[in-house]
């Protein structure tokens, strides 16, 4: 048979069956069951915050907060150009203007540029921020394949400009901070809002699915009370703002539940197996396994692969191609959303490393059920691959 090694797929050794099976057999199959309670109740315990709202996706979860955090048509979102556009469509969706604003080695915002862009390009007066006359009113952050952003330098610059900040804490579910300002906190929870998805290759997946969370539990409410389509009155269909179809359902929550109780066990997997690769790569010269923060523990969602292009100049896609002959999935780093279509006339503030490295990082298999056998194999071929195509 044929190997193949998937790039990162759900793991269902736990009771998703059986609770999937109960709540089809409680009835309790859309938005509304005692599961959707049970999964926020989990996630809050995990994370040590008070309250985290369910939802229908990490995307919903990032409107939602940018509704809530006030921004409307006309205003400006500073946001990350290298990481899955999802991140930055809600922003459009609110009618508001993204600026684009680079990434630092980490893969992360790069806080240093978010400054210089907020003191060099805006002006501050009243207490509002303002790029071309337009208010600048909060920030979107990536904590990229759940590495953390350097949230203590972001929380600097948004405190001091009036920003609200908004985690995108989709790929991080479980990293957290072990030193400074935030040391015993968890991604999603050191900004204003925090927003999370259970998509398919999550660390935890409901099929499809999200939560959101913020500092003050009392947004959170209003946050669930949007997601439901803000029924004010809920018998007399009373409805004193606009509202959004972005609950989650109890069969996607039954499934959560279930994930919930293997997160640690996921977290733990994912760590050691990012351990035996980056034995394996070191002292490799024509890539490096990139590194996680300093002063943090990560969840070790995803493994970024960084070729030296000083060596290496084939594209990624040839890449790509000859480890699926190998039966090894592995996918480029996404494509600049600031290069899309949809986002070309927008500004982007002194793109560098962005840039560098979406033409130089490829992901390698990272899923839970992965084995040493397995990872020992895709090293090997990397690099022997990697080798044949140096040159110099
Ligand atoms: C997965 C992901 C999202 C969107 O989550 P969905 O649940 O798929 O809507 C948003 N941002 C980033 C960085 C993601 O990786």
């Amino acid at each position: 048979m044929d190997r193949f090694i998937p790039l990162s797929i759900p793991n269902f050794e736990g009771n998703e069956k059986k609770y999937v099976d109960d709540a089809l057999d409680q009835g309790w199959v859309s938005t509304g069951g005692a599961y959707i309670t049970k999964l926020e109740q989990e996630l809050a315990k995990f994370l040590r915050t008070d309250n985290v709202a369910a939802c229908q996706s990490g995307t919903a979860a990032l409107h939602l907060s940018l509704a809530e955090a006030g921004v409307n048509p006309g205003d400006v979102v500073l946001v990350p150009p290298l990481t899955f556009i999802a991140a930055v469509n809600p922003v459009k969706y609110r009618f508001a203007t993204p600026v684009f604003i680079d990434c630092d080695d980490s893969l992360c915002m790069d806080p240093v540029k978010l400054r210089d862009f907020c003191e060099q390009e805006c002006d501050f007066a009243d207490g509002t921020l303002r790029w071309q006359d337009k208010p600048v009113k909060a920030v979107v952050v990536v904590h990229v394949f759940g590495n953390l952003a350097d949230m203590e330098a972001v929380m600097d610059v948004a405190e001091r400009y009036n920003l609200k900040v908004i985690e995108d804490a989709t790929e991080a579910l479980g990293s957290r901070w072990t030193e400074g300002r935030f040391a015993g906190k968890y991604a999603g929870t050191a900004g204003d809002f925090g927003c999370f998805s259970f998509n398919g290759n999550k660390i935890i997946t409901t099929g499809g699915g999200g939560a959101v969370t913020a500092r003050d539990p009392k947004t959170v409410d209003h946050l669930r009370f949007l997601s439901t389509q803000a029924k004010t009155d809920p018998h007399y269909y009373i409805h004193d703002e606009v509202g959004y179809n972005y609950r989650m359902t109890n069969l996607q929550a039954a499934l959560g539940v279930a994930q919930m109780e293997e997160l640690p066990d996921f977290i733990g997997r994912k760590q050691r197996n990012y351990e035996r690769y980056r034995a394996a790569f070191e002292g490799f010269s024509l890539a490096e396994l990139l590194p996680f923060r300093e002063g943090t523990e990560s969840n070790k969602w995803f493994y970024s692969l960084c070729l030296d292009r000083s060596r290496i100049d084939a594209p990624l896609k040839e890449i790509i191609l000859a480890l699926r002959e190998k039966g090894i999935e592995s996918r480029p780093i996404w494509g600049l959303i600031n290069e899309q279509l949809p986002y070309r006339e927008e500004e982007a503030y002194r793109l560098e490393k962005a840039p560098y490295y979406a033409a130089r990082v490829i992901n390698i298999p990272s899923s839970t059920q992965i084995t040493e056998e397995e990872i020992d194999y895709v090293a090997d071929e990397v690099k022997r691959l990697l080798k044949g195509l140096c040159h110099g």
